[in-house]
C-alpha cells in the first residue's frame, strides 16, 4: 500500500523569488496537510549528505553548491498516495517538459533551479524527512 508521507524542498531559486506563499497555497489546495516545516540554510556538507545518491552524476557538484547558496523551506506532507500525488504536482525535472499548471511549469527556472523537491519512494520520503526533523519535532 502506498504511503501518507512524502518530503519537499522549497529551493533557493523559489525563496528568493519570494514565491514560498504561493507555492505552499498550490500545496494545500492539493489536498496535502503540513505536519512539520522549516526555513534553513543548508551548508555545502549537508546538502552533499542530502543529495549523496547523486555523487556519481555529472551534475552533483553544480547541485550541491545550488542548494547552499541560500535559504531553503523544508516540509514534511501528508495526504493518501502522497509521494505519487505530489511528483504528479510537481511536474517533471526539467520546467521545460513540466505539464502545464505544476509548481515547476509555474516556478522553476532551470533544470537545476527547479523550484522544489519531491521524495521519489516511501522509503526515500522517511529518509529525508528524518534528515531534517526529529522524531521529538515532528508533532
Ligand atoms: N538536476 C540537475 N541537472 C540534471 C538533473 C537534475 O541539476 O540534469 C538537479 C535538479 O535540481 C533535480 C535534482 O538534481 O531536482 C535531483 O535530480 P533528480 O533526477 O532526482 O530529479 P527530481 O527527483 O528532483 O525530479
Ligand atoms: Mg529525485
Amino acid at each position: 500500500m502506498s504511503g501518507t508521507i512524502t518530503f519537499t524542498m522549497i529551493k533557493p531559486d523559489a525563496v528568493e523569488a519570494n514565491n514560498i506563499g504561493p507555492i505552499l497555497s498550490m500545496i494545500n489546495k492539493a489536498g496535502f496537510r503540513i505536519n512539520a516545516m522549516k526555513y534553513l540554510k543548508l551548508s555545502r556538507e549537508d546538502a552533499g549528505k542530502f543529495y549523496a545518491v547523486h555523487k556519481e552524476r555529472p551534475f552533483y557538484g553544480e547541485l550541491v553548491d545550488y542548494m547552499s547558496s541560500g535559504p531553503i523551506v523544508a516540509a514534511v506532507l501528508s495526504k493518501e498516495n502522497a509521494v505519487a500525488d505530489f511528483r504528479k504536482l510537481i511536474g517533471a525535472t526539467d520546467p521545460t517538459k513540466a505539464d502545464e499548471g505544476t509548481i515547476r511549469k509555474l516556478f522553476a527556472k532551470s533544470i537545476a533551479a527547479n523550484a522544489v523537491h519531491g521524495s521519489d519512494s516511501d522509503e526515500n520520503a522517511a529518509i529525508e524527512a528524518s534528515f531534517f526533523f526529529s522524531s521529538l519535532e515532528r508533532n
